[in-house]
């Protein structure tokens, strides 16, 4: 193998590029489960849209609406939306 310079220098820059979009990427996921938790608090309710409809995380504090001797249904209590609980407690 024998690359230019110029290859091996730019490679390098995308793999520093890769780290803080790595990086960026947690820190936003961080900030997204931190808000999901302050939700549940009341705080940022203004935030539950975003996590409902985009993110597809609903309310842990779902109400449940019936077993059909399979699946528990349950409600969504920040959107209204309906569907199964998972083995997790996760509303889908
Ligand atoms: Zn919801």
């Amino acid at each position: 193998m024998n690359h230019p310079s110029g290859f091996e220098r730019s490679l390098g820059c995308d793999m520093i590029y890769f780290d803080i979009f790595v990086i960026n990427l947690l820190v936003a996921m961080g900030l997204c489960l931190v808000g999901y938790g302050l939700a549940h608090l009341g705080l940022f309710s203004f935030m539950r849209p975003f996590f409902c409809n985009i993110m597809k995380w609903h309310s842990r504090n779902y109400e449940e609406t019936g077993f059909d001797g399979c699946s528990v249904h349950a409600k969504c209590k920040w959107c209204g939306y309906e569907g199964l609980i998972d083995s997790q407690g996760n509303l889908f």
